[in-house]
Parts: C-alpha cells; structure tokens; sequence
C-alpha cells in the first residue's frame, strides 16, 4: 500500500514558491488501478514523481508497504525505484535501437540481460514480429506497447503511467487501456495512471482522486472497473 499523510509540495520559480501539491491524504491499495485526474498544472506529475522517490515531499509523510521514503538512503531509493515501471505519454523510446534493444535496456543496465525474457514480454504486447524493427517503423500504439513491455520486463509490483494514451487516437487508445487492464489481472501489478482524460480513467481504474491546483477535491470510487487478480 502506498500512503500520503498530509503531503504537500513547494517549488521555487524566480524567488516565488509555487504550492504543486496542498496537503494531499491518500492510500493506495496494492493491485488497484487507481486514477489521477486533473487540469494541466494540477500536480499529477509531481504525485508521480514523489511516489518514484525523484522528489521527497516538502510536508507530510509518504509510505510504501510501511517504510517512509524520507528515510530511505539514495542505495534505498534506488532499490525502491526497481520495484516500479514507468510508462511514458511520449513513450521515451531510443531511435537509435531496435525494440529488442529498447526492451532489454533495464536488464542490461542490470547486466542481467536474458534473451528469453525479452521474447517472453514481447509475446506478451502482442509484438512478436517486431523485434528487429526501429521505434520509427512503429505506429504510435506500437511504440506504447515497447515502451510498455520495457517496463514490464523487470517485473514490477507498480506501474507509473503518465499520460499513457494522450498521443495516441482511438482504437490505439483503447488497445493500450486493455493491454493495462490485462497486465493488471495477469500480474496485479499496481498501478497508478495520471491523464487528464475521464473516459479512459473512467473505464480503467478502480478509484480515482481528482486534482485541483494540488488539492484532492474528490475520490472518486469506479466499481465497474474492479480487477482484483
Ligand atoms: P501536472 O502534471 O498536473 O501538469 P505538475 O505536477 O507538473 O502538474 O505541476 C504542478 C505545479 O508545480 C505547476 O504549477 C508547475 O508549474 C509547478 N512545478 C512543477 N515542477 C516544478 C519545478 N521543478 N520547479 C518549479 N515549479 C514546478
Ligand atoms: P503469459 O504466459 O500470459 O504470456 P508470462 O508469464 O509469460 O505471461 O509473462 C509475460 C511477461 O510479463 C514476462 O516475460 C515478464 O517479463 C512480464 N511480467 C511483468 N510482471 C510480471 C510478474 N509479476 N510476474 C511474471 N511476469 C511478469
């Protein structure tokens, strides 16, 4: 379970603070799909960011599975960062690579690299014959589902996602949001998806908090959503 007690963000711009996030209380259970919805500005990233441990809170507290991020040594947060994928709106690809490359990435940086497991995820997205391919012979729904699958292949108790869909148009769209709902009952990985788009939080998670100018207004309890594994 992830848990913010009481959180709040402050950046400084030119000399003036400016609050991202205002006292925000949320629990996050493990193998929810849970939402975060709000306006451009609204302190979705910097939720993201904060349950990444690339930004400590400013106020408040933030636990996962019990232990408070804040105590965590940069060795700690490091091991706390490989339990979670990220997902990308731009998909974050290397042009450079094929997607065989671009998946086995975390396992190399890990000098863990292992074919097999690169076959296997590719199996999974459904991109078998698109191994040897570059990012740029890819639709856009593709290059999400590498971008995916390169999350996946550490296997990760939580997926952040960013704007998982917002560059991709409808039926691109909807195959991501089922590819997120499967991975969810396959693996019940816990997932925490940012959009600013109701209709696919709407038909993907569980609960959702909405966001204004870094306050939770509302959360927002989806059943039809319900995926428990
Ligand atoms: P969203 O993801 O909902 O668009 P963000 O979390 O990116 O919102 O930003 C929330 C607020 O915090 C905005 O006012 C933004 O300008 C500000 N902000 C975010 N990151 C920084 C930063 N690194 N430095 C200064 N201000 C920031
Ligand atoms: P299936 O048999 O349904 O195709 P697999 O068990 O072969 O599924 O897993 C497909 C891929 O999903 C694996 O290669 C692995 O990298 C990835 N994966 C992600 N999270 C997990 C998890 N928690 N447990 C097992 N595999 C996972």
């Amino acid at each position: 379970m992830i848990t913010f007690e009481q959180v709040s963000k402050f950046y400084s711009h030119n000399g003036v603070a400016v609050t991202a996030l205002d006292h925000i209380d949320l629990k996050i259970q493990d193998h929810e799909i849970f939402g975060v919805i709000g306006e451009s500005g609204s302190g979705k990233s910097t939720l993201l960011r904060m349950i990444n441990t690339l930004e400590l809170p400013s106020q408040g507290k933030i636990k996962i599975a019990g232990t408070d991020l804040m105590q965590l040594n940069d060795t700690q947060k490091r091991k706390s960062r490989k339990k979670i994928g990220m997902i990308f709106q731009q998909f974050n690809l290397l042009y450079n690579q094929t997607v065989n490359e671009n998946i086995a990435l975390p396992l190399r940086l890990n000098k863990a690299y292992d074919q097999q497991k690169v076959r296997e995820v590719l199996e999974f997205v459904r991109l078998s014959d698109k191994g040897n391919h570059y990012p740029r012979q890819l639709s856009g729904g593709e290059k999400q589902r590498v971008g995916i699958a390169r999350a996946l292949i550490t296997k990760p108790e939580m997926l952040l996602c960013d704007e998982p869909t917002s560059a991709l148009d409808g039926q691109n769209a909807y195959d991501i949001l089922e590819l997120l709902r499967r991975i969810n009952q396959t693996f019940g990985t816990t997932m925490v998806i940012v959009s600013h788009e109701l209709n696919l939080i709407k038909q993907l998670c569980n609960r959702t908090a909405i966001l204004e100018k870094g306050k939770v207004v509302e959360t927002l309890e989806i059943q039809k959503g319900q995926q428990q594994p």
